[in-house]
């Protein structure tokens, strides 16, 4: 795995450095994700605390996830890119905005129950019905 990995957003203003392994990758399918997604479900790369270094500036906001827990979305102010939620435990970075992220795939999915009908699951992963 190519440890540290790096990333950023579409125009370029924020970057980051993830120094540890990620501990999984998922895909959740619940109303929030799909809203800021922009699209059917969201995929994010799970990391440890403290270990995603960024340059340039984020803009945040807090909200109640649906497991009752606070979440902080962190996004780049200019293009809009989602670059991480901060989760209990740990850091969600978005999978898309990694400059490769062909030798990651998601192992888990969160929410499969709420997929919309035309989604169809990845074969390989684990599904759970509400956040773990
Ligand atoms: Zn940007
Ligand atoms: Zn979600």
């Amino acid at each position: 795995m190519p440890i540290p990995f790096k990333g950023g957003c579409h125009c370029g203003a924020v970057r980051y450095v993830c120094s540890e392994e990620p501990t999984t990758v998922i895909n959740c399918h619940c109303e929030d994700c799909r809203k800021i997604a922009g699209s059917a479900f969201i995929t994010g790369v799970l990391v440890p605390p403290d270990s995603v270094k960024i340059s340039g500036e984020l803009k945040s906001y807090k909200v109640e996830a649906d497991s009752g827990n606070d979440i902080t979305r962190n996004f780049c102010p200019i293009c809009g890119t989602r670059i991480l939620v901060e989760l209990e435990g740990g850091i969600g970075v978005s999978y898309t905005t990694l400059d490769d992220n062909s030798w990651l795939e998601p192992a888990v999915e969160f929410y499969a129950n709420k997929a919309l009908p035309w989604v169809n699951l990845c074969s390989n992963t684990e599904k759970q019905m509400d956040m773990a």
